[in-house]
């Protein structure tokens, strides 16, 4: 062989090595651009909850937490709904309203001390105005319907406030409706009054929220609503078979039938059942030794103890691909336009997947699924496209109803 062809195969064999490399740093490159170029909207962060425990200040880079300002700018993030999350216990104990006044006031509080980086969203104009003028918006979600408090006009209360979606229960089943996590199922479903606030949140303009709660709860919703309604922060059952919190695919495809979306939760509990079970069976072993040696959870001495068990017992987190992959089934099951983001950032604390760490990883999910070739129009609709037509249908159907009652 001539030292000219020995040089081309060489050459030929670095070329080849390189081929992936190269289209791996085009399409980062890409979906990074994309992450600028649409409107990326998240349906959960628990970032006003973080800040009830520890007061930090999210307009600069922060040390802990999974968001604040620079790394939503990073990661392309316009309009991540601000957890409104009441604890279940505080429907018993009583605070559940005043509860989740303080919450919306620490987002009112981040949005007017910052007013060239964020503002409060009450619309979808909100979003696209606030978009244009390079701010991130802050729209606002109720997590747990317990701070209505039994009474429909506090829906109109919290609608002022800014609220534009509740899920209607959080851990435990509330006076509105059964909740996954609880054993006790207290209505079968929703309650009459449950019902009441999903027509009562159809007349406002609130989306109304089918994560956290039953199956049967669900059903009655999906028969209620005259609105298509959102799983703000639900991942597939089918990569969890059996386990309540996530969404079925016949719940899937109903909820699509009805033009809502199911937005995407990262937690590798949500993710990967295995990961899960796992997560599970250390739980109940940290749970059962502080039992037996009286040591609160949550005490000083029971977090210690917790850290040290952790770090002999750790488990691999979920990867982004897993993340990508119950995106893509949904699309495959029902189409790409039911589809979006829910991440649960400041939720879900360590158990989130390499690659979605943070806020500033939005673009690492869309590098997935331009791999897995999503076209530009996929993607838009995937980051907040979807969640923007349902939450545009809901402002649609409660000026109708507002019509026909002639307010
Ligand atoms: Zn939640």
């Amino acid at each position: 062989m001539k030292r000219e062809q020995l040089f081309l195969l060489a050459a030929l064999c670095v070329g080849c090595a390189n081929v992936p490399k190269v289209n791996e740093s085009r399409l980062r490159h890409e979906a990074e651009t994309l992450a600028k170029r649409f409107i990326i909207v998240d349906t959960h962060i628990d970032v006003p909850y973080r800040l009830r425990e520890k007061t930090d200040d999210v307009s600069v880079r922060t040390l802990t937490g999974d968001f604040d300002y620079p790394r939503a700018i990073v990661g392309g993030l316009n309009a991540p709904f601000m957890s409104i999350y009441t604890p279940a216990d505080l429907e018993e104990k009583g605070g559940a309203k005043t509860h989740a006044d303080s919450l919306i006031s620490i987002v009112q509080k981040i949005a007017s001390d910052n007013p060239a980086k964020f503002a409060i969203a009450y619309s979808v104009a909100d979003v696209t105005n606030q978009f244009g003028r390079g701010i991130v918006s802050l729209p606002m979600g109720m997590e747990n319907g317990s701070p209505i408090e039994g009474k429909l006009e506090n829906i109109k209360y919290f609608y002022d406030r800014g609220i534009r979606y509740i899920t209607l229960a959080h851990g435990k089943s509330n006076h509105i409706s059964d909740s996954s996590y609880d054993k006790d199922e207290k209505w079968n479903g929703i309650s009459p009054f449950g019902e009441k606030v999903v027509l009562e949140m159809n007349r406002l303009g609130i989306m109304v929220d089918v994560s956290h709660i039953t199956d049967s709860a669900f059903y009655d919703v999906m028969r209620v609503s005259h609105a298509p309604v959102i799983a703000s922060h639900s991942s597939c059952r089918s990569f969890t078979p059996g386990w309540q919190r996530n969404i079925s695919d016949d719940m899937i495809k109903l909820l699509a039938s009805n033009a809502g979306v199911v937005c995407i939760n990262f937690g590798s509990d949500f993710i990967s059942d295995e990961y899960r079970r796992r997560d599970e069976s250390r739980r109940d072993s940290v749970l059962k030794y502080f039992e037996e040696h009286n040591i609160e959870r949550g005490s000083e001495e029971g977090r210690k103890w917790e850290e040290e068990y952790s770090k002999g017992h750790p488990i691999a987190v979920a990867d982004v691909k897993d993340v990508a992959a119950h995106i893509d089934h949904v699309v495959k099951l029902v189409g790409v336009d039911y589809v979006g983001i829910g991440s649960d950032f400041d939720g879900v604390g360590d158990s989130l997947p390499t690659g979605l760490k943070d806020v500033s990883q939005y673009p690492n999910l869309i590098c997935e699924l331009l791999k897995m070739d999503y076209t530009e129009s996929d993607i838009r609709k995937i980051c907040g496209g979807n969640v923007l037509r349902v939450w545009s249908r809901v402002e649609e159907v409660a000026r109708q109803f507002r019509n026909r009652t002639g307010e």
